[in-house]
């Protein structure tokens, strides 16, 4: 048995790249960004007026002038109009483009307008207000956004403001997600009272969704004959298999042994950890990589975020995410010569701290408690006593809180 670095680092060494490809832009969401992206003009591409009000030219101010001449109302996206004489200004609205005979805009709440005159209520009106300037985000074919960059919502907009249609991203494995066991059935089946629904498969496919990775489903009953038949397809149809149940001491579970014997070398079965233990990684010669995870609902998310989700990102290109700790609110003990994923609520204190709120439930069948944690905290193996105010590694499964 392994402890749980060593089989991160026997998963690790087994980065793949799996290549680029071109997709619209509306795809790409959560994708690894594989070219730079530059703009295509100028951000902002002109002077651009940020404020709803007046703009002037504010050499008038200095004459002493405080009452303007509207000549003309400026709606963003209109050509710009310019002033003739110093005493008149444009009525212009925010998102337009200054023009070059103005240099200074004046919001409403600083002006009364009268007719068609406005006259200065504020003092303090200073040069070149109110506006953001052309180019002084970034400069035509600067570089907005880099390869290697996660695409999230901020690129999707930096991309789309520079007319990206299409972006290169990092081709995704195709990953098939395999269920076995006899008394699982389909989740709009009724299970009889053994029976229970294969809950894993659609577990592994909405963690997988956040990536953009589509994963097939299929499942194997426990029968050793179909299970290599099963297998053979997978190895000639994907990159990565994932697997969940079928792996333990258990009379029928006939998976180690079928994957051997389709020529997937194991490279390792079992880790020192809690949950997981009979967590089995292999690969074939041709490349195919399978992970094959306890069934155990628990052990199966567990086992996705801590050792498959940080070889996606490696081969992905994705940068390293920096390891996220959380700092315990009580005193914690385990004994036994595990290292211990235990699950945790976080929480958020005023000082900045993360702090996280260990919720045991029953063990790893107890999915339910799923619901109510937020991560998995990492418990060094070599101790048994974990005290409050101590800080430990977390693996966060909310995506959206933290
Ligand atoms: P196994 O690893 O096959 O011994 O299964 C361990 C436990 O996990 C058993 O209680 C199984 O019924 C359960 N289990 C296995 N596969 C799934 C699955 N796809 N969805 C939900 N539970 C599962
Ligand atoms: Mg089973």
């Amino acid at each position: 048995m392994i402890t749980v670095e060593q089989a991160e680092r026997l998963i690790q060494a087994q980065v793949q790249d799996f290549g680029t490809e071109l997709i619209p832009f509306e795809s790409a969401l959560g994708r690894s960004l594989a070219e730079d992206i530059t703009a295509d003009r100028d951000l902002p591409p002109f002077n651009r007026v940020t404020m709803d009000g007046i703009a002037i030219a504010y050499s008038t101010i200095e004459q002493g002038i405080t009452s303007f001449k509207i000549k003309a109302t400026q709606a963003a996206g209109d050509q710009p109009i310019n002033i003739d004489h110093a005493d008149e200004c444009i009525e212009i609205m925010t998102g337009a483009a200054l023009p070059d005979s103005a240099d200074t805009v004046i919001r409403y709440e600083d002006i009364e307008i009268k007719g068609s005159k406005a006259t200065l209520l504020a003092s303090d009106i200073k040069k070149g207000q109110n506006l953001h300037l052309k180019g002084v985000d970034k400069k035509k074919n600067e570089v907005v956004a880099s390869a290697g960059q996660l695409i999230t919502p901020a690129i999707i907009s930096l991309a789309t403001s520079v007319g990206k249609v299409e972006l290169l991203v990092k081709k995704l494995p195709r990953v098939v997600i395999v269920s076995s066991g006899d008394e699982l059935v389909d989740v709009d089946e009724k299970p009889s009272l053994t029976q229970i629904r294969k809950s894993n498969s659609y577990t592994i496919k909405a963690v997988l969704r956040q990536y953009g990775l589509e994963g097939d489903l299929l499942h194997i009953p426990d029968d050793p004959k179909i299970t290599k038949e099963k297998i053979a397809h997978c190895l000639d149809n994907y990159d990565v298999i994932l697997m969940t149940g079928g792996i333990s001491m258990g009379k029928f579970d006939y998976i180690p042994k079928a994957l051997e014997e389709m020529q997937v070398k194991t490279l390792f079965h079992k880790v020192h950890q809690r949950p997981g233990k009979p967590f089995w990684f292999g690969k074939h010669d041709s490349g195919v990589l399978v992970f094959a995870f306890p069934g155990n609902p628990v052990a199966t998310f567990m086992c996705l975020h801590r050792y498959f989700l940080p070889w996606l990102n490696a081969s992905q290109g994705l940068s390293d995410k920096q390891p996220v700790y959380a700092v315990s609110d009580r005193d914690f003990t385990f004994m036994p010569a595990l290292q211990y994923f235990l699950q945790v609520k976080l929480s958020f204190s005023l000082q900045g701290q993360i702090l996280a709120t260990p919720i045991e439930g029953n063990g790893s069948g107890d999915f339910a408690n799923l619901a109510d944690t937020d991560a998995f905290m990492e418990l060094p193996m070599e101790r048994d006593e974990f005290k409050q105010g101590e800080a430990f590694r977390i693996w966060p499964f909310n995506q959206l809180m933290i």
